[in-house]
């Protein structure tokens, strides 16, 4: 990994779209297009395709459709199609007016099946899938020929038309294409094109009882609207000739071409829309947004950017060889962008209350405070200090080791933007429990300065007791404790990680309970939030993006 993971540039997909668009192969506009099943929601894996797909067209100066792959009648939803185009325009993306349902073709995929027949290059058959056992052969031996594959063309015709008027339950009869059962691909012995079942389609209702297969119909979605360029994941690479077969066969003047590169994985999450599904169903998490989920509206509540996750596109980026990519790079992705974007803000997690025994009490002090060291231009708010504050529990020890440097009694701290307090006493409830700290300021250390010279090595953040609001913080984690949930034939749910939410009431200084839904922010020493939505909370809630530690920048050491 190069130390700007955004400075990869091209790849062998671009330098392919760039040979034909110098060669003007297709004669028209580079076309690609995104195809989800709308099935589920997208997820990081999705973010990948659509940031290939997109970009491609985008830096050839072509055009991106999105086609909403819905030939598969059972598990298809309209939430899906919304949430998916929510999700794209989201990124960044825009596909202006070309956005395509694969069902809106069933007509022309019928007649080009038809075409087939006509061409005695598809016929019905009868066998059962089991039955279809004994002639497809293996990896090591080749199919034979099933009956029914010499039927005449009108037999096929005339089958194929009353699969159509319902005449034939599920599985009783499907459409071939009439390849060569000797292939050594599998794919290319005799594929079924067309079967039966009996089920309405979300948006075609009754209409049709046949569905084409996906391997029939995504070539011919591709031909219909002029793609030119099909890029896909490799899994797709060993049914390339089906897809150019279906094509040639219908003598289809300028074909698109299909190019696989491989998936994204990542560790420590699922990505398989079935897994994900199954979480969200069955409750282990709290929705399809919830913000342990790798899908793209569980990412941005959990204040993932747009430009974090196209960055992280970036870095990944494109090639033939399946790999997994470490989780951290793409916190590394976040963590990059808010330093130089998020305002820093002071929030306690876990309180411990100080009492500055020489502060006038009723007094407030406003300090100045910058909002981000990063960036001038953000500039600077007022931040209250008084007598009573909170600070860090971590922040102080009884009996520290040697090289502590934040509060011990008798020790100094630097308040964060305030003055250099000293830890005079502590106060301990009757089970031994530390529940205050008495201390005393120095008038003379106002912003953190230290007219004599002194030293003090720490510094801490805090909040006023009177001006502190009520927040609440929500601390999220992996949401699998292994690298590759699911491995090696484990149930993934047993590998869930039972720590990765911990909620927290905090307290916020004020302006923090300012922010409008959305805002990324840093909680200064702690990590990045990002504002939620959440309405049923009764005060303001911040999911933590990440941490500060950069895991990544230690990895590539
Ligand atoms: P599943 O197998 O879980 O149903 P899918 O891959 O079939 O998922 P689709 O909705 O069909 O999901 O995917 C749409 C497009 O996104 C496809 O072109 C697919 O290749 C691509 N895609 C899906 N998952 C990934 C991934 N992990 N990395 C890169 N591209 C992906
Ligand atoms: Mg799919």
């Amino acid at each position: 990994m190069e130390e700007n993971p955004g400075s990869v540039k091209t790849d062998f997909i671009r330098e392919k779209v760039a040979r034909d668009v110098e060669s003007g192969k297709f004669g028209k506009e580079v076309t690609t297009r995104f195809p989800p099943e709308p099935n589920g929601y997208l997820h990081i894996g999705h973010v990948k395709a659509i940031c290939v797909d997109f970009g491609v067209a985008e830096e050839f100066g072509g055009v991106c459709h999105l086609r909403m792959d819905d030939t598969n009648p059972t598990k298809e939803d309209t939430e899906y199609v919304d949430s998916i185009q929510e999700d794209i325009h989201w990124l960044g993306f825009d596909w202006g007016s070309h956005f395509y349902y694969a069902s809106d073709y069933f007509d022309r995929m019928y007649d080009c099946a038809v075409e087939l027949i006509k061409r005695g290059k598809a016929y019905v058959c009868a066998l059962t899938p089991e039955e279809w056992k004994e002639y497809c052969g293996d990896l090591f031996k080749p199919g034979a020929n099933p009956p029914g594959r010499d039927n005449s063309i009108e037999e096929n015709l005339d089958l194929f038309a009353r699969m159509r008027k319902g005449e034939f339950a599920d599985g009783e009869r499907t459409l071939r294409a009439k390849i060569d059962m000797a292939s050594p691909n599998i794919h290319m012995r005799d594929p079924v094109i067309y079967r039966v079942r009996h089920t309405s389609h979300f948006r075609q209702g009754d209409k049709w009882c046949v569905y084409p297969m996906y391997d029939f119909a995504h070539c011919l979605e591709d031909a219909f609207e002029g793609v030119t360029h099909s890029l896909c994941t490799l899994e797709f690479e060993i049914h390339r000739p089906l897809y150019d077969w279906v094509l040639q066969s219908l003598d289809w003047k300028n074909p698109p071409e299909q190019t696989e590169f491989s998936r994204l994985n990542l560790t420590y999450t699922v990505m398989s829309k079935r897994k994900l599904l199954q979480l969200v169903k069955e409750g282990y998490v709290a929705g399809w947004d919830d913000p342990r989920m790798p899908t793209i509206c569980g990412l941005r509540r959990r204040g993932y950017t747009p430009s974090s996750l196209r960055k992280f596109a970036q870095a990944v980026g494109v090639t033939k060889f399946n790999s997994v990519t470490d989780a951290a790079l793409l916190e590394y992705c976040v963590r990059e962008e808010l330093n130089a974007t998020a305002p820093r803000f002071m929030a306690v997690l876990d309180p411990l209350k100080v009492v500055i025994e020489n502060y006038p009490e009723g007094k407030t002090e406003w300090m100045e405070a910058v909002n981000n060291p990063e960036d001038a231009s953000a500039g600077t708010r007022l931040v209250p200090f008084g007598r009573e504050i909170y600070i860090e529990r971590s922040d102080f020890m009884e009996n520290p080791p040697k090289k502590f440097f934040r509060l011990q009694v008798g020790g100094e701290v630097r308040l964060r933007y305030t003055y250099i307090i000293k830890c005079e006493r502590v106060i301990k409830d009757a089970g031994g429990n530390i529940v205050e700290l008495r201390c005393t300021y120095d008038p003379a250390t106002r912003g953190g300065s230290t007219p004599d010279g002194r030293k003090v090595k720490g510094t801490i953040h805090y909040v006023a007791c009177r001006e502190a609001k009520k927040g609440e913080a929500r601390l999220y984690d992996r949401l699998f404790n292994v690298e590759n949930p699911g491995a090696d034939g484990v149930d993934f749910l047993t590998q869930l990680n039972p720590d990765s939410l911990t909620v927290r009431e905090c307290y916020i200084e004020p302006e923090l309970a300012k922010c409008a839904v959305g805002t990324s922010v840093q909680f200064e020493r702690i990590g990045y939030f990002v504002a939620d939505r959440d309405a049923t909370a009764d005060r303001p809630v911040f999911n933590r993006t990440v941490t500060l530690k950069d895991s990544w920048a230690k990895l590539q050491e």
